[in-house]
């Protein structure tokens, strides 16, 4: 990592904090909606959203007023007794899968699939010796040691061996090979329904039909990692929805990201599907089985609880479409010989590009063109070494995509031979 200390803060975070993040060289004060504020005053259009978390934008006020308003009242009481707005939310995630089930809560997308990933284990202990997980190449899990060990890139291993033991890889959207890769320990398939940090694939939909087809014929369980794609960003509620697979059903979902915009919250929901002579899929992980300290506090669950009422009451998921439709299609009529695809869902939008780096640069082609952006006072966010993501809020309006795609153009303008039509 290069550090330039230039502020006063930069030069805490580097004298103080760890440095695993290679971050931009950017101090953020203060923000609104779409845009960012950064501490000399410059503004910045945020089509990162935190990483897909400000699914209303930052600071939207009807969020600022129900976390306000509940921290006056209770921020904490632990899940040895019941809250309100808990069980509330826990309703309205059943209600998004659109299927009988429970719902634990938990702090992040991590702990979301380390749930997920106890659950296999539990019904794969109890319905035989099976212990494996079938996920990914190119999939990205989370941060614990379970979920690097789930996680399809080699990037995010390195240097951590002994991994959590019982993974399978298999390259994304190849059936045969997943058919091929199950074994008599196999307990499940863990997928994105759409890969994110891998850089924006979308699967065909006889992919996952095909994972649930699988999956029913061996006894697996079958969990979708929404942890990135889900809560409207693909344009419905459940991205596995959005690739066209409204019928399949899963057994497990995990979210955090977009759930909350930006207070801490993750959660997993669990089949009530029974499963051979066990009883419900939802009953498995029982009293003292799994727990979190702060999972499902209430400022946490009044925030998931208002970002998922405005996303409706504002009909956002149409929004995600239409404008997510219109982003693209802008983006489609550039022409960049460094941009080689483009591939979106809703409001889950990849730019690809090969943009070439001096051997003198270290940075990837996609910081590259991410710094050439914010040199035009746009944020989006790399995906792997190629992949640039825009995620703006749900809210998103059409001015602000139109702005997104000029400051685009101008950044790109700057290298040889990128005209634009649009
Ligand atoms: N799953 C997916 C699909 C993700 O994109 C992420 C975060 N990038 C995670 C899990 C991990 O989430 P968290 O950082 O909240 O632990």
């Amino acid at each position: 990592m290069i550090c330039s200390p230039a502020t006063a803060t930069r030069k805490l975070t580097c004298r103080y904090v760890l440095p695993t993040y290679d971050r931009f060289k950017l101090e953020i004060l203060r923000g609104s909606g779409c845009r960012l504020w950064t501490e000399t005053g410059r503004e910045l259009l945020d089509f990162g959203a935190g990483i897909a978390v400000c699914s209303l934008g930052h600071a939207h006020p009807r969020v600022t007023e129900a976390v306000t308003k509940q921290a006056g009242q209770l921020v904490h009481a632990s899940n040895l007794y019941y809250t309100r707005p808990q069980a509330e939310l826990a309703c309205r995630l059943v209600d998004i899968v659109g299927a009988e089930g429970k719902v634990f809560f938990c702090n992040s997308g991590s702990e979301a699939n380390e749930g997920l990933i106890k659950l296999s284990r539990k019904f794969g202990n109890s319905s035989g010796n099976r212990y494996e997980i079938i996920t990914f190449l190119g999939s990205f899990h989370g941060r614990t040691l379970a979920n690097i060990s789930a996680t399809g890139q080699d990037r995010v291993k390195e240097g951590f061996s002994p991994l959590v033991s019982g993974f399978v890889h298999v390259p994304y959207g190849d059936l045969e090979s997943t058919s091929a890769a199950i074994q008599p320990q196999t307990a499940a398939i863990l997928v994105e329904p759409v890969q994110g940090e891998g850089g924006i694939h979308i699967p065909s939909k006889t992919f996952l039909q095909g994972l649930r087809a699988l999956c029913d014929k061996h006894n697996l369980l079958l969990l979708f990692d929404e942890v990135q794609c889900g809560i409207g960003r693909t344009g419905k509620w459940c991205g596995w929805k959005s690739v066209g697979c409204d019928s399949v059903l899963p057994d497990g979902v995990s979210w955090a990201k977009g759930i909350a915009n930006g207070f801490p919250l993750g959660a997993f929901w669990v089949s009530a599907c029974t499963k051979g002579k066990m009883g419900p899929l939802c009953d498995l992980l029982g009293p003292g089985s799994h727990g979190s300290t702060y999972g499902g506090n209430p400022v946490s669950c009044v925030a998931a609880l208002t970002v998922l009422r405005v996303i409706e009451e504002e009909q956002l998921l149409k929004n995600a479409l239409e404008l997510g439709a219109l982003f693209c299609k802008k983006l489609r009529n550039i022409s960049c010989p460094t941009i080689t695809d483009i591939r979106a869902l809703g409001l889950m939008v990849g730019v690809e590009t090969k943009l070439e780096v001096p051997s003198n640069d270290q940075r990837t082609p996609a910081v590259r063109l991410a710094d050439d952006l914010i040199r035009e006072g746009l944020l989006a966010i790399p995906a792997g070494r190629q992949v640039l993501r825009f995620l703006p809020p749900l809210n998103v309006r059409q001015c602000e995509i139109e702005e997104a795609v000029e400051k685009l153009i101008q950044a790109l303008s700057g290298q040889k031979a990128c005209v634009s039509f649009s």
